[in-house]
C-alpha cells in the first residue's frame, strides 16, 4: 500500500476542506493501509479518467470516485469490499476493465472504482495468462485483454472459439455483458464458453464457481453486469486454431434476402448449414459516406467498385445491405483451402445476393480475429476515436427483423446525415445461450437478432441528434410491438430495468441474486440497478 507525495497532499486536501461522503470512504480505506499491497490514488487526475468511459458522454463525467484503488492480486480486492462491507456507511465499488462502457457503467459515484489492470503489472503476472495444453483451457485473469488471451493460446497451436468484434476488452468486462460476434451462433456467446470463475463477491468473499460447485453465483456472474462479484479469473475452453481465413462479403438490394440467408447459413441443418464459422451482415443507409471515408474505415470495396456500388444502391433506393462470412481453414486445425474453397463455392451458388457484388480476402486468423484495431488506429490517429457514442444496441425475435429493417433502416435512419459508425445486422440461435444466467436476451422464438447502431458523434449537434433518434428507434418498437431487449443495456431508474429490462420472473431471480451476493448493493452502482439503502 503506497501513497506517494502527490496524493498524500492530496488526501490531506481532501481531508482539510471534504464532502461527508468522500472523507468518510477515504477514511474507511485508509484502514486498509496494513493489510492489502494495493495502492489508492485520490489525486484529480486518477479519479476523472475513472469516471470517464468509451461513450464520453458528459453526464457520466459527474460520476467520481473519491478514490482509485490499484490491487496487485485478487485479495486486494476481497480486502476493499469487505471494508465497505462491514462500513456503516457501505461505499460504491466499482470494477473498471478498460472503461469502454458507453454510459458510465463502470463508475462508482463518490465511492472507489478499482483499475483491473494493475493485477496484471505486477512483477509476476505470468500466472494472469496459464495455458493448460492437456486440460485445453486458459486460466486468464479478468482484467487480461482478449487480443493476449489470443496471442497466448496461439503459441500452443490453440484457439477460443467465441469472440467480440474488437478484442482490446477485458475478460472480465465482457464476460459481464454477454460477448458476441459472428461466431455466436454456433458455438454461443463468450458466456457459454467458460468452464469456472474466480469472483470476489460484495462481501469480500473469494469463491471459485462453475456449473459443479457454486452454480448459482457462476450463473449470476455471466452476463451479471458486474452485479455479484468482480470476476478476477475465468477458465476459457480451447479448440485447435486455424492459420488462415477466407473473409467474403456479399452485397443485397434488400433486408429479406440477406436475413434469409443469414438464416440458412447458422442453420444446423440444410446445403449451407456449417459452410461458415463466421457470420454477420451489416445496413449501409449512407454508402456514400462510407465510399468517401474509405481511408479510414474500410479497405474492402476496392476504389474501382465505387461506381457499380453507387449503382446498386440507386437502384435499391439508397439501403444496401451486406453479409459478411468467414471461414477458417489451416493451421492445427484439420480443414484445407480447398476444403473452404469448395464450401465458398456452394455459398456463392446457393445464396440470394446481387449477383456480382462479390468481394472476398484471404487473411490470417490474427488479422481476421483484430481487424477492428486497425480501424481503431486510424480513427485515433484522425482524432476520431475520443469522441461520444451514443450506441444502441438491440436484441430482437427473427418474426420482427423485418418491420424493424422497414421502420428503422428505411424510416428512422434513412435520409439522415452521415452515420459515422457501423450498423451491425446478425442472427444467433437461442438454443446457444443458458437461460440460467444472468444475461437477457429474446426467449421465444430459435433465432434472434442483433442490431448494432455503433454511431460516433464527431460534429456539433451529432451527439443530441443521434440521442434522439435512438429514442425515435425505441418509441418506434413499442408502438409496433416489436418486443426489443437492449445489449450493454441502460436505463435511468431501478422501475425500467425491472419492467422493461428483466421481466417479472428475471427481475425476481435477479434481485434473489443480488440479495445474496450484495446485500449492501456495493458492486457496480454506475449501472444505476440498485442503490442502498434500496
Ligand atoms: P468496462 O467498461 O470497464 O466495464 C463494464 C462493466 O463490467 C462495468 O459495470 C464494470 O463494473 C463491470 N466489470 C468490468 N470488469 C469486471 C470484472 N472483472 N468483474 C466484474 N465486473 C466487471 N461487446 C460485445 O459483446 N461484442 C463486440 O463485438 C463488442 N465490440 C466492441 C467494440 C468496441 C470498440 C467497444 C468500445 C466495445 C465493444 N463491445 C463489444 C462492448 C464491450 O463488451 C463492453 O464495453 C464491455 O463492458 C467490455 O469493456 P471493458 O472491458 O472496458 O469493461
Amino acid at each position: 500500500f503506497v501513497l506517494n507525495c502527490t496524493i498524500k497532499t492530496t488526501l490531506l486536501a481532501t481531508l482539510a476542506s471534504p464532502t461527508t461522503s468522500s472523507t468518510s470512504v477515504i477514511d474507511e480505506i485508509r484502514v486498509l493501509a496494513d493489510t492489502t499491497s494495493g495502492r489508492i490514488c485520490t489525486d484529480a487526475d486518477a479519479t476523472a479518467l475513472a469516471s470517464t468511459d468509451f461513450g464520453g458522454n458528459v453526464s457520466v463525467v459527474g460520476a467520481r470516485p473519491a478514490a482509485v484503488f490499484y490491487p496487485s492480486c485478487p485479495a486486494d480486492i476481497a480486502a476493499l469490499l469487505r471494508a465497505s462491507s462491514a462500513s456503516a456507511s457501505p461505499f460504491p465499488v466499482s470494477a473498471r476493465g478498460c472503461g469502454h462502457s458507453t454510459r458510465g457503467q463502470a463508475t462508482a459515484p463518490g465511492g472507489v472504482v478499482v483499475d483491473m489492470a494493475s493485477l496484471g503489472r505486477v512483477a509476476d503476472s505470468s500466472g494472469r495468462l496459464a495455458v493448460s495444453v492437456d486440460g485445453r483451457y486458459i486460466d486468464a485473469g479478468g482484467e487480461q485483454l482478449w487480443v493476449d488471451v489470443l496471442h497466448a493460446t496461439l503459441v500452443h497451436g490453440l484457439t477460443p472459439r467465441s469472440w467480440t468484434d474488437y478484442l482490446h476488452l477485458t475478460v472480465g468486462g465482457t464476460l459481464s455483458n454477454a460477448g458476441i460476434s459472428g461466431q455466436a451462433f454456433r458455438h454461443g456467446p463468450q458466456i457459454s464458453n467458460v468452464h469456472e470463475l474466480d469472483v470476489v463477491t460484495g462481501t469480500g468473499e473469494m469463491v471459485t464457481c462453475s456449473k459443479e460447485k457454486h452454480a448459482d453465483l457462476f450463473d449470476a456472474a455471466l452476463g451479471g453486469l458486474g452485479q455479484f462479484g468482480i470476476i478476477t479469473r475465468a477458465r476459457i475452453p480451447l479448440t485447435l486454431a486455424p492459420a488462415r481465413v477466407r473473409w467474403v462479403r456479399l452485397l443485397y438490394a434488400n433486408a429479406a434476402a440477406l436475413t434469409g440467408d443469414q438464416e440458412r447459413l447458422i442453420s444446423e441443418h440444410g446445403a449451407l448449414a456449417g459452410l461458415m464459422d463466421y457470420v454477420e451482415g451489416s445496413v449501409l443507409t449512407d454508402y456514400q459516406s462510407l465510399i468517401a471515408s474509405r481511408p479510414s474505415l474500410s479497405s474492402f470495396f476496392p476504389d474501382a467498385n465505387d461506381a457499380r456500388v453507387a449503382a446498386l444502391a440507386n437502384e435499391a433506393g439508397g439501403v444496401l445491405y451486406c453479409l459478411e462470412g468467414a471461414a477458417y481453414y489451416g493451421g492445427a486445425g484439420d480443414t484445407s483451402a480447398a476444403h473452404v474453397d469448395k464450401a465458398l463455392e456452394v455459398m456463392l451458388r446457393e445464396l440470394r445476393y446481387a449477383r456480382g457484388y462479390t468481394f472476398v480476402q484471404d487473411v490470417s486468423y490474427v488479422e481476421f480475429l483484430d481487424r477492428v484495431h486497425g480501424a481503431e488506429l486510424k480513427l485515433r490517429a484522425a482524432g476520431l476515436w475520443d469522441v461520444p457514442h451514443p450506441w444502441l444496441i438491440l436484441f430482437l425475435p427473427r418474426s420482427r427483423i423485418l418491420d424493424f429493417a422497414a421502420g428503422v433502416f428505411h424510416g428512422v435512419l434513412r435520409h439522415d446525415r452521415a452515420m459515422h459508425g457501423p450498423v451491425l445486422v446478425y442472427p444467433m440461435n437461442r438454443g446457444k445461450w443458458d437461460g440460467g444466467m444472468s444475461a437477457v436476451f429474446p426467449g421465444e422464438e430459435e433465432v434472434f437478432y442483433t442490431v448494432g447502431i455503433l454511431r460516433s458523434a464527431v460534429a456539433d449537434g451529432d451527439l443530441r441528434h443521434m440521442e434522439e433518434q435512438n429514442s425515435e428507434i425505441t418509441r418506434f418498437c413499442e408502438n409496433a410491438g416489436i418486443p426489443c431487449t437492449q445489449y450493454l443495456p441502460y436505463y435511468a431508474t431501478q422501475a425500467e430495468w425491472a419492467a422493461r429490462h428483466f421481466g417479472p420472473g428475471r427481475w425476481d431471480r435477479f434481485v434473489q441474486r443480488k440479495r445474496k451476493y450484495d446485500p449492501k448493493a456495493i458492486l457496480s452502482r454506475g449501472q444505476r440497478i440498485f442503490s442502498y439503502p434500496s
